[in-house]
């Protein structure tokens, strides 16, 4: 079997070497997930909770590790990837209470009695990216598992170590054999097998839009579920009422964390037009003094960008002449960084402003009135995030119903909670993930009718 080399970003150095999946692996796990499935939804409920109990333990133990790990191989902050770590933990700790709670109903009819039954699909295809690598592979393996299905997970392959970690701490914590299987390899070639396999029920897919559109098409042929969770142009709305120097002070996190690579990257700040001396301002030393550098300098706030790739491409949203108007910093020398920018004044019909960038650059945009702001904030194919900032508790209310976004938050520039759902509006999704809502994509309904007063 060939290998794929793992690449430290920081460094532009082999950190590691694991094998490298292809079609038959993918089918083979294909086939220890089936083999497992019958005894797999037999457990009981109890029992199954208390094994995503023992797993999230396992996580627990190994903190510090998975943490190093993904620090060094994604090139998040350590003190980031403790947290991503942390609500790795706890999502098996949450959907540990799912398998004694999904509840089927009892119905009114004629003639007998009628229930239903939320019954596992089968085996689920699991297809994550590497900006949240053991995140978000948490989201969807942990309500799957609950919900009694076998789960064959292919990370990206530029981000493989803690899925691998993860399947070994599976198997230690006590889940059995074929359950919980990993297979990392390309994802043209085993993404595509997951999406084709005539023995997996449902594809829940994190990534790129483009790839996504490809995998609904692909899931056609056997009729799959599949959930999508794309990308974004979440807009962070801040009118002149608000609390402004708190709305800059939060701006920072809310784009240039994970150095942009996060779907729910606020990237195009709408800023009601008289408050915007007064927001860059406030931004620029918030900017200017983000900490980039090694991952695992406790100080760190921003890492490098995954890859050389990643990078041109960030690069092009900035051209010599784009409106930079405020640049942080970025260390020389090996790593792939780049320094968080901000532009400004964008028109909301600029490349930068429309396109998905994936990277540490956001779009400063003056709007007028609400009306307006709103607008602009739904004048794109996106829908996954948002904020908005305003004293007018009204107006809050008013402006987060509008605009066509899963998420919103109001003052605030937070996005995720375990315990509630999360998911894209247009073309950022299908679908919900976390909260009691993913359940209902890892489920099927089934409705019994039983006979009481003849057939
Ligand atoms: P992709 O969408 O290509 O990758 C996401 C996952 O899908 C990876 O595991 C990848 O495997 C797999 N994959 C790739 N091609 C296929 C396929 N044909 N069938 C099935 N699975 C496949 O994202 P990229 O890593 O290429 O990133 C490109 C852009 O996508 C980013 O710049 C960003 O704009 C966006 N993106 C959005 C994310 C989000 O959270 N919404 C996350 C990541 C990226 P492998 O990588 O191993 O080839």
């Amino acid at each position: 079997m060939s290998t794929i080399e793992v690449i430290e970003p920081a460094t532009e150095q082999v950190m590691t070497e694991v094998p490298r999946a292809g079609i038959e692996e993918v089918d083979a796990a294909v086939a220890r997930a089936k083999a497992a499935f019958p005894a797999w939804r037999a457990v009981s409920p109890g029992d199954r909770a208390g094994l995503l109990l023992d797993l999230s333990a396992a996580v627990e133990d190994c903190h510090e590790t998975l943490a190093q790990l993904e620090a060094r191989n994604a090139g998040k902050p350590i003190g980031d990837a403790r947290g991503e770590i942390e609500m790795v933990a706890e999502t098996f700790r949450y959907y540990a209470g799912a398998p004694e709670r999904l509840l089927g109903r009892t119905i009114p009819v004629a003639g007998g009695v009628d229930m239903t039954f939320r019954e596992p699909l089968g085996v689920v295809g699991l297809i994550v990216p590497w900006n949240f690598p053991l995140t978000i592979a948490s989201w969807k393996v942990a309500p799957a598992l609950a919900a009694g299905n076998c789960v064959v997970l292919k990370p990206a392959e530029l981000t493989p170590l803690t899925a691998l970690e993860l399947e070994v701490l599976a198997l230690d914590a006590g889940l059995p054999e074929g359950v919980l299987n990993v297979v990392a390899g390309p994802g043209s070639v085993c993404g595509r097998r997951l999406v084709e396999h005539p023995d997996v029920a449902k594809i829940a897919f994190t990534g790129s839009t483009e790839v996504g559109r490809g995998i609904a098409a692909g899931a056609t042929a056997t009729i799959k579920r599949v959930t999508l969770e794309l990308g974004g142009k979440s807009a962070n709305v801040v009118f002149a009422d608000a609390d402004v120097e708190a709305a800059a002070a939060a701006a920072p996190s809310a784009v240039f964390g994970n150095a942009g690579q996060d779907c729910c990257a606020r990237s195009r700040i709408l800023v009601e037009r008289g408050a915007v001396d007064d927001f860059l301002a406030a931004l620029q030393p918030a900017v200017e003094e983000i900490a980039v550098g090694d991952p695992l300098d406790e100080a760190t706030q921003m890492g490098p960008l995954i890859s050389a790739d990643q990078r041109e491409t960030v690069a092009s949203y900035v051209p010599e002449d784009a409106p930079v108007a405020i640049r942080g910093r970025a260390p020389e020398g090996p790593g792939y960084w780049f320094p968080p920018t901000v532009l400004a004044p964008v028109a909301n019909s600029d490349r930068a402003a429309v396109e998905e960038i994936f990277g540490p650059v956001v779009c400063v945009i003056p709007f007028d009135d609400e009306e307006e702001a709103v607008r602009l904030a739904n004048e794109t194919i996106y829908g996954l995030s948002g904020s908005v900032w305003t004293r007018d508790g009204a107006r809050a209310l008013r402006v987060a119903r509008a605009v066509e976004t899963g998420v919103i938050s109001i003052n605030s520039n937070t996005s995720v909670r375990v315990s509630t759902p999360f998911g894209g509006f247009k073309q950022s999704g299908v679908g919900r993930e976390l909260g009691p809502d993913a359940l209902d994509h890892y489920t099927e309904v089934k409705n019994v009718y039983y006979a009481t007063e003849g057939s």
